[in-house]
């Protein structure tokens, strides 16, 4: 028989799947001599079981959740239910994973009217009664709100009602009949929305509030979380039962939370609040100003001088800042729950560092304790904290590139260039963003999008600039024409004020200061011990000098993924680019494309001079060529001139390049198949880029890498191959100087990775292209995805968006497939990946198990994968 209920005596930190971060560090807190109401857990097993049996608490478990419950009567000299000797106890979720204030907790359970009249009778003084009632109206309360769902909000209208009828500001102030007379306001609203009665039966109210923690756990609050952090659906929560003590019991009583060093900057010294005569959640509810802790130290000395003890204790033995609840009853300590404290990014590399300096961690365990998903927050200027704080979002998109943006809305990219070259600070509001947006998003302090998901061209462009994006906001209602949108009701005009928060996704009125962010010396630190440790190198994607050096900044060791396409909308360029498409000769193309060569050739030159040697990958054209062409008549009109054509011929042209489904149609090497003169100049613009770099940097060593897109049969690759080969060894040759370089190709269709062996003989690197690959395994549209993913979740079919977390078990298998493909054909083969999840530590971490030799991921992302991919290497060693 399972066992599914464990005394806190029975369990230890280790037992964290199983019993609940709450309930192994109840467990553990025990078994260290902590003063700890003994109580059991419920396990998380029992949670999955529960949602197995169809949404009901077996028979099995709560046998044994009643002999947990007989053994905690004895242990605590006190009954269930009994009028002699009441236990009253506390019902608290608690995920592996602390999910704060996802899931709520039932306090005072067991109280029903028989036992407050026992109870009362049991001790004549008044004050005594008054906490009877107190507790009883709380019970009343959160049992109603927590375990049926009934809104808080009647009740706090009852309370407010009472403490306008005694004329009183707080709760406290309210004496023992005001309160009595409020639990059976309580009782009769509780009816009134139900239509029954109150349950009074102890065991009945037990089980139906382990049944509301278990349900909570697929509330959609907690389902947002998840996926915002990364938690299993499948690990369930555990349910802690425990005896109450009471803060509320009297003046000599008092409830407080607190952090053993300060959870914003990481210093070490005691944070924490306090109040007297209180219960549970009023600390932080803010029912009264509580007190800060330092001075419990004058109220009730020999209960602080315990809990600095006890601080003390819990650092020593977890070896991490401790966030801790506790009450104090009749003077004398209990602690209800410790954990290691949630903290800010910068507060983060702080502890960890100090912790070092302390003797408490290792170099890898401190690497190890970063969460590197908010390092993010420390490379991108934030909202001035106090503003923020002042500010409520009027809604909310896809926090799709981090950091916070003001600025004056304006409607297109043209506006964006414009206003920002008078020094205006501007956000760019689109329906969606296309690549010719790309200069006026360089220009904008930040992009917010109505359409498209983590992977549309916004969210992308705006995160290799390191530009604040908030994509897929669908409540704006746009009105591109005129200029104008609304939002929540607000309508919003060119130059009105607006901010936005890449990180969040949140959107606010207004004007919201931001200041800028500060890389302390202690991110160097941490980012110095995880390159120690990590195997994997870390490339970026950069297709301008100035991504380019922000990434080495911030430690790329090269360019994973140079996207050639973004250098040809620029205005100087991208005329001749669109001669090139209209060309109706091979010679007519060949000159247009001579046009662009110098650009192309110097374009390059820039990326190798930034890259000091360093790798750098250059991937040939890929999009396909509808998207460069004019969509308005001037412009149009401009290039049929320039083309010596008239209107209808460019017309008729590019209604020809209009295609059904373009992301699977003319674009990648088949682009270079059709023309392989295309192919032929990037080549000659990369090779005489590097001889040219090299010539003037013989101390650096520059072989080029260049890469062929969108390859499912080898023979294409040979077949583009071939034009880069003669063209390269023609360059190398004429300028008598002695480069290798290396022709490798993507592997973004599910075909080349089937037949990854073919390709490897041709291949020098793979590099996983896995937004295409993802789009193309799933048959997902990248751009669409965000429309039904939704739906998915709610069915659960998906906990996560495949484009931005790696899909392991379809995605990942194609991957490991083509490396077990690939590598013996050929062992020299290197192989990346580029795709988005490049800078996903669960996707880095993937990469790192299946022998990957590089990531690479945006330039503001690069110091995320060097710390997951060490955390990588650091839980893996010896794997
Ligand atoms: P959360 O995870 O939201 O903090 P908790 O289960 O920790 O929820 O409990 C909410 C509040 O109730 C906390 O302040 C906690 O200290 C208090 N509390 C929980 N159990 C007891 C108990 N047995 N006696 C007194 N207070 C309790
Ligand atoms: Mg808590
Ligand atoms: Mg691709």
């Amino acid at each position: 028989m399972a066992k599914w209920v464990y005394m806190f005596s029975e369990g230890d930190m280790t037992m964290r799947n199983l019993l609940g971060g709450k309930g192994a560090n109840l467990a553990e807190m025990t078994s260290i001599g902590l003063p700890v109401p003994q109580g059991f857990t419920i396990t998380t097993e029992a949670c999955t079981q529960y949602y197995e049996d169809g949404r009901k608490i077996n028979d099995e478990i709560m046998a044994q959740v009643m002999e947990g419950v007989k053994k905690m009567e004895e242990i605590n000299g006190k009954k269930f239910g009994d009028l002699q000797n009441p236990l009253l106890v506390s019902v608290r979720s608690g995920a592996r994973a602390s999910m704060p204030g996802m899931m709520d907790t039932i306090l005072n359970l067991g109280l029903n009217d028989e036992v407050v009249a026992a109870m009362i009778a049991g001790n004549p003084d008044p004050k005594f009664e008054r906490f009877v009632y107190d507790s009883y109206r709380r019970f009343i309360q959160m049992f109603s709100d927590v375990v049926m769902e009934v809104g808080k909000k009647y009740f706090e209208q009852l309370i407010d009602q009472m403490k306008a009828e005694k004329n009183v500001k707080f709760d406290v102030e309210l004496t023992a009949a005001d309160l009595k007379k409020l639990a059976e306001q309580f009782k009769a609203e509780y009816k009134k929305q139900l239509g029954k009665d109150f349950p009074s039966d102890p065991v009945q109210q037990l089980k139906l509030a382990i049944e509301a923690v278990f349900r909570s756990w697929d509330n959609p609050r907690a389902n947002v979380y998840r996926r915002d952090n990364d938690i299993p659906y499948s690990w369930g929560t555990a349910v802690n039962v425990m005896p109450m003590v009471f803060g509320n019991l009297n003046d000599e009583s008092g409830t407080g939370v607190a952090f053993t060093r300060d959870p914003a900057t990481g210093e070490k010294k005691l944070m924490g609040e306090f109040l007297i005569n209180a219960q549970g959640e009023d600390v932080v509810a803010g029912v009264r100003t509580p007190m800060p802790i330092a001075q419990m130290e004058k109220e009730f000395p020999d209960a602080y001088a315990d809990f600095i003890k006890v601080c003390d204790i819990l650092e020593n033995h977890y070896h991490d800042m401790q966030d801790m609840e506790f009450t104090v009853e009749n003077k004398k300590l209990f602690m209800l729950q410790c954990r290691n404290g949630k903290r800010t990014a910068q507060a983060a590399l702080k502890i960890a560092c100090d912790l070092v300096d302390e003797g408490h961690k290792t170099e890898a365990e401190a690497v190890a304790m970063i969460d590197p998903r908010n390092l993010d927050t420390l490379l991108h200027p934030q909202f001035d904290a106090k503003a923020l704080k002042a500010a409520t979002p009027l809604g909310k998109g896809l926090g799709a590139s981090p950091g916070a943006a003001c600025g004056k809305v304006v409607f297109t990219a043209e506006d964006a260039e414009e206003w920002g070259a008078r020094g205006e600070k501007v956000v760019l509001v689109r329906l969606e963003t296309s690549p010719e947006d790309i200069t006026g998003m360089k220009a904008a302090q930040g992009i917010l999008t109505v359409r498209g998901g983590m992977t549309s061209h916004a969210a992308v462009v705006a995160r290799g600039m390191g530009t604040c994006c908030v994509s897929g906001c669908g409540d704006i209602n746009m009105d591109e024409e005129n200029k104008k949108f609304t939002l929540a009701g607000k309508e919003f005009h060119e130059g009105d004020y607006i901010s936005i928060d890449g990180s969040t996704g949140n959107i606010y009125e207004g004007e919201i200061p931001t200041v800028d962010a500060s890389i302390a010396g202690e991110f160097g630190r941490i980012m110095a011990w995880a390159d120690k440790y990590r195997r994997l190198k870390v490339r970026t994607n950069a297709d301008t000098p100035r991504d380019a050096k922000k990434a080495r900044e911030l430690g790329a060791e090269g360019i994973g993924l140079c996207r050639t396409e973004h250098m040809f909308f620029e205005e100087d360029r991208i005329a001749a680019f669109r001669e090139m498409i209209c060309a109706d000769t091979v010679e007519e193309r060949v000159a247009a494309l001579d046009k662009i060569l110098p650009y192309q050739q110097g374009d390059f030159e820039q990326l190798y001079e930034a890259l000091e040697g360093c790798p750098v990958v250059i991937r040939f054209l890929d999009p396909p060529l509808h998207e460069f062409v004019p969509t308005d008549e001037e412009d149009i009109k401009k290039l049929a001139d320039a083309q010596g054509k008239s209107v209808e011929s460019i017309k008729a042209l590019i209604a020809s390049l209009h295609e059904f489904n373009p992301m699977m149609g003319h674009r990648g090497c088949r682009l270079a198949v059709t023309y392989p003169e295309i192919a032929v100049m990037q080549t000659k613009a990369v090779i005489r880029a590097a001889i040219n770099v090299q010539k003037a940097h013989p101390e650096w060593k520059i072989d080029p890498e260049i890469m062929i897109p969108l390859v499912g049969e080898v023979k294409e690759l040979k077949y583009v191959k071939k034009f880069v080969v003669e063209t390269a060894d023609a360059e190398i040759a004429a300028a008598g100087i002695d480069m290798k370089y290396q022709v490798g190709t993507m592997i973004e269709i599910p075909r080349a990775a089937l037949t990854a062996d073919e390709i490897a003989k041709e291949a020098d690197f793979f590099c996983f292209g896995t937004n295409d690959l993802t789009q193309m395994t799933y048959g997902f549209s990248r751009d669409d995805a965000g429309k039904f993913l939704s739906a998915y979740y709610d069915a659960k079919i998906l906990e996560n968006d495949p484009f931005a977390k790696l899909d392991q078990v379809g995605v990942g298998k194609l991957m490991k497939m083509a490396m077990e493909l690939g590598k013996p054909v050929n062992p020299a083969l290197t192989v990346g990946i580029c795709g988005e999840h490049g800078g996903d530590p669960s996707s880095v971490e993937f990469c790192h198990k299946i022998g990957l030799d590089y990531v690479s991921c945006s330039p503001f992302r690069v110091p995320v994968a060097r710390l997951a991919a060490a955390q990588a290497a650091i839980a893996n060693a010896g794997k």
